[in-house]
């Protein structure tokens, strides 16, 4: 690890239109010291999509196989189609001191809670249920049947918000991007994150802890 200790790792979920993706791609382009990890999925590529940028592209027997060697962190089956985070990628990430965002279902958002002790869990919640139909309506990349299932999905994942640590209303993605940048400055000053190195550190490396 390098002096800056673990990175941080951040799950971002939240039904379908909500708007995690803007959000992330927004927050992204004003940070620095983060990576959006690349999923693994078995649905084909959209128009523009681009093979290790915004998926990794598989088979089902691919994808498979790698569930079999034990190679994802979680995946979980989204409208039809196998989706994965990959174990190694993370963790490598994680250990080399960058934050990892994840934006993935809330069904993998559990399951990364069941197995790690780590992660800052939130939910990004559209402002109305209304404007979340709207937004998938606009996106124009669905079917009817496909429209509906996404809508009725949304109504049940809502439920699963108190299972996170922090919810944000994507309403404008400015104020929502800013909402994230508070949440993750305040959870690198949690006393529990960097008591260790507080308790063990030289006075420098305090410093650098407390003010990076
Ligand atoms: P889309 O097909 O629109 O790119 O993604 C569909 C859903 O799958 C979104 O809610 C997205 O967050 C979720 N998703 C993307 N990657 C992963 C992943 O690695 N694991 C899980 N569980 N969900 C994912």
């Amino acid at each position: 690890m390098n002096g800056k200790g673990r990175g941080l790792l951040i799950i971002i979920s939240g039904p379908s239109g909500a708007g995690k993706g803007t959000i992330c791609k927004s927050f992204m382009e004003r940070n620095e010291n983060v990576a959006l990890s690349v999923s693994a999925t078995t649905r084909t590529p959209r128009t523009g999509e681009v093979e290790g940028v915004n998926y990794y592209f598989m088979s089902k027997e691919k994808f498979t196989e790698k569930i079999v060697s034990n190679d994802f962190l979680e995946y979980a089956e989204v409208y039809d189609n196998y989706y994965g985070t990959p174990k190694s990628n993370v963790e490598e990430i994680l250990e080399s001191g960058k934050d990892v965002i994840l934006e993935i279902d809330i069904q993998g958002a559990l399951k990364v809670k069941e197995n790690t002790e780590e992660g800052v869990f939130i939910f990004v919640l559209p402002p109305s249920m209304e404007e979340l139909k709207q937004r998938i309506i606009n996106r124009g990349s669905e079917t009817p049947e496909s429209l509906m299932k996404r809508f009725k999905s949304a109504y049940k994942e809502i439920n699963y918000i108190s299972k996170y640590n922090y919810a944000v209303v994507n309403d404008k993605v400015e104020i929502a991007v800013q909402k994230l940048e508070a949440i993750i400055s305040a959870e690198k000053c949690r006393v529990d994150r960097i008591k260790e190195s507080i308790l063990d550190s030289k006075e420098g490396i305090i410093h650098e802890q407390l003010y990076d």
